[in-house]
């Protein structure tokens, strides 16, 4: 079927080799925990390894395949280890992976729905399933209520849209671009100060937090007032419902109430915790969602779909698509300018789109409501227990509460000890976690909750790091 004359690789070859390589990640993820998570390389191994020129006639797939194993392998970070708990886990499962594949091979454009139907209706849908999925404002459906959800690359491009969203409302209501402040805690990611430079505010708070490091109402009050006395507009705030630091919430109910007060954008960044609401008693959490505007999640973080996949939910649409559509004849088309259909380019900064929702629908289909709930449930529990453990432990202390599955420690004896016990869990090549800093000191985080991780690798890790305090003494 493949005409000769054509550069391409022949479709029975792409088959022969489409198959080689599923076998190849699967074999990959059986054999994965036999790997040391982190490579060893120095800066330059891998590039050492490329020709510093392009091909100048075609290779056969299989020598490139093989390169694989050759070149890339030994630079690979093993995030899909069950011992990582690093940083927050990158998700992936079987079903993400197929998804990802139907996707590259359909390689269509969803920018507009009449470039693709498909690609905006199955969004749509799998977003208004995730409304349900984790109990958000039923007003946040795409089909029946004025709001709707949109998957974008990150958590930083979603907070970036609303902070855009923000600014553009309150100039709309009179205030000058160079007046309008965003707020969020002093804890929150750094993708908040980022977006907000990036949007062009020249005023950004950091709001003092309590002691659970979550923001603290009374200080943003304060903030909003003493911005208004000196003729500043407030227009945007942040509530964090699990930190990347400590996974601290911020109260959303009560920083929604000061928001509607002095009309403030206010979006909730949920970016590792979002997914545990689809476990019905993590939802107090984030009680007050009928005052947020706008509400950003990773599924690429901890609901079992690989990167890029962040969903962006907002109360009311006609705001986000009033900021960010405009009119080009190259992009008019009978189903748009009627209005019947949602057209995504409208809801983010990029014009082009690819089929992400395709591998999100996968895994909902593939797990069920049910089977996702266990999931997150399952780490939720191990997390419980590993913090108990912490807090008996005569030479551990945590430093934050346990609230999701991010167990947040530091050694009693000092930031040094800290730091040898976090030394000894990474060298260990088959656990390893990250160290961050809270009051200006060290501390062990341990995440709980890659796809492949089973309850034997965290007792595991529990045991290194026993054992490990027995040596240090
Ligand atoms: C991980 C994280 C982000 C950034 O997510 P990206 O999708 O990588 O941009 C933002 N906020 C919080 C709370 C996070 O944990």
């Amino acid at each position: 079927m493949t005409d000769p004359s054509l550069p391409h690789m022949p479709l029975d070859n792409f088959r022969r080799h489409g198959h080689e390589l599923i076998d190849w990640i699967a074999d990959y993820l059986e054999t994965i925990e036999d790997r040391p998570i982190t490579p060893a390389v120095e800066p330059g191994d891998i590039r050492a390894k490329i020709p510093s020129t392009a091909p100048a006639t075609g290779e056969d797939m299989g020598s490139i395949l093989a390169d694989l194993d050759d070149v890339v392998m030994p630079g690979i970070t093993h995030w899909q280890h069950p011992g990582w708990f690093a940083y927050f886990p990158a998700s992936s499962s079987p079903a993400s992976i197929l998804g990802e594949i139907a996707s590259a091979g359909l390689a269509v454009q969803g920018m507009l729905w009449s470039t693709s139907p498909a690609v905006t209706e199955v969004e749509s849908a799998v977003m208004d399933w995730l409304v349900d999925l984790l109990g958000l404002p039923p007003t946040w459906r795409t089909d029946t209520g004025p709001g709707g959800g949109v998957i974008q690359m990150s958590a930083s491009d979603c907070t970036h849209t609303a902070l855009v969203v923000a600014r553009d409302r309150a100039v709309a209501r009179g205030a000058s671009r160079d007046d309008v402040v965003a707020y969020s805690s002093a804890h929150a990611h750094f993708s908040l100060e980022k977006g907000s430079w990036v949007a062009g505010y020249q005023h950004i708070r950091a709001v003092p937090v309590d002691s659970t490091f979550a923001m603290d109402p009374a200080a943003l009050r304060a903030a909003i007032e003493a911005d208004i006395a000196a003729g500043l507009t407030p227009a945007f705030v942040c509530s964090a419902v699990g930190t990347t630091g400590t996974t601290a919430v911020d109260p959303v109910r009560s920083i929604g109430e000061i928001s509607r007060e002095f009309d403030l954008w206010h979006h909730i960044d949920a970016a590792y915790a979002g997914s545990a609401m689809v476990c019905p008693e993590m939802r107090h959490h984030q009680d007050g969602l009928e005052l947020v505007d706008s509400y950003t999640f990773n599924p690429h973080k901890w609901l079992l779909t690989n990167f890029d996949c962040s969903v962006f939910f907002v109360a009311d649409r006609a705001q986000l698509i009033g900021t960010l559509s405009i009119a080009s004849p190259l992009m008019s088309n009978t189903a748009s300018d009627d209005g019947a259909v949602v057209d995504y380019r409208n809801w983010h900064v990029p014009l082009g789109r690819r089929f992400r929702a395709l591998k999100l629908w996968f895994v909902l289909r593939s797990y069920g409501a049910d089977g996702l709930e266990a999931y997150i449930r399952q780490h939720l529990g191990w997390a419980t227990e590993f913090t108990g453990k912490v807090e008996s432990h005569a030479r551990l202390e945590l430093v934050a509460p346990t609230t999701f599955a991010l167990i947040s420690f530091r050694h009693a004896g000092g930031d040094e000890a800290t730091a040898a016990l976090a030394d000894t869990i990474n060298a260990s090549g088959w656990a390893h976690i990250t160290v961050s800093e809270a009051d200006g000191r060290p501390f062990v985080r341990v995440s709980i909750g890659s796809t492949w991780t089973q309850k034997r690798h965290v007792d595991a890790l529990w045991d290194l790091i026993t054992n490990a305090l027995e040596e240090q003494s």
